[in-house]
């Protein structure tokens, strides 16, 4: 009797790849694209090798954050070549589409991307591989869960109860997928005035290592909500290349160093 071949089930590695770890966040807007720029930027400093891949279907801006333009190599027609910046390995589904193409694409389009990006990308040998993930609980999300083998998720958010309220529902996912959760990143912490020093909280503060604590997950750190931070970010030069030694690319670099 005929058997059917063994069909590869359950997530996989990406051949070449130690960890993989997984930049989520249940609301857009809350920094977890600057997030995922400058924390590949601070592993690459601290010599580790470093891919970066946007899997943001909807809005990608790795190409902007990072710097990085134009469509990736193809020799054999198979095989995608990643592209390279500020030390960091990297590939974007907005390399692929034009920066001004909206994305409207169904679920087996999205997860035929995805596939793509973490099998036909030619990675090479890297200690750690960030994926920036869209916002939400999507297809992207689950694809990624069921064909990677995920070291585990960074769950961002705001201190703002809106944005609480969509983490909890995005660590409740990855639960629900069996992907472990490193930790909980608080964005837009505190704002500092560049004129006079005098100390904000914009989005409220505290909200995320309150909310942390409640879930029994740990807290990775705090980043403060800073034009520097945004002007980088816009810039193509993540803060931690472009002003390495400020404060604010020193709490990137501090954070790193829990992964
Ligand atoms: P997301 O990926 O969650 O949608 P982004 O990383 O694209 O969010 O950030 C949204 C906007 O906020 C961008 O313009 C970015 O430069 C800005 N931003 C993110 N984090 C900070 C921060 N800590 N301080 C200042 N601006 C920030």
């Amino acid at each position: 009797q005929a058997r059917r071949p063994a069909q590869q089930q359950g997530p996989q590695k990406i051949p070449g790849v130690d960890r993989i770890l997984a930049i989520a966040s249940g609301k857009g807007g809350v920094g977890k694209s600057t997030l995922s720029a400058n924390l590949a930027v601070a592993l690459a400093a601290e010599g580790r090798k470093v891919g970066l891949l946007d899997a943001d279907v909807y809005g990608p801006s790795q190409p902007r954050m990072l710097g990085v333009s134009g469509r990736p190599a193809s020799p054999d027609g198979k095989t995608i070549l990643p592209m390279r910046n500020h030390g960091v390995t990297m590939m974007s589904i907005g390399l692929m589409t034009r920066e001004e193409e909206a994305v409207v694409w169904r679920g087996p389009m999205l997860m035929g991307a995805l596939q793509q990006m973490l099998n036909q990308v030619q990675w090479g040998a890297l200690d750690v591989l960030i994926v920036d993930l869209p916002p939400g609980t999507g297809d992207v999300q689950m694809t990624l869960a069921q064909k990677a083998e995920l070291t585990g998720a960074v769950v961002v958010s705001t201190p703002q109860d809106i944005a609480l309220l969509d983490a909890r529902k995005g660590i409740d996912m990855f639960n629900k997928l069996g992907t472990p959760i490193v930790g909980m990143v608080e964005n837009m912490s505190t704002h500092i005035c560049s004129k006079c020093g005098h100390e904000e909280h914009v989005f409220g503060h505290g909200g995320v290592a309150a909310e942390a604590e409640k879930l029994g997950v740990p807290l990775l750190g705090e980043i403060p909500l800073d034009i520097d931070i945004r002007m980088a970010a816009d810039g193509g030069a993540p803060l931690v290349a472009s002003k390495p030694a400020s404060p604010q690319a020193q709490a990137f670099r501090k954070l790193a160093k829990t992964l």
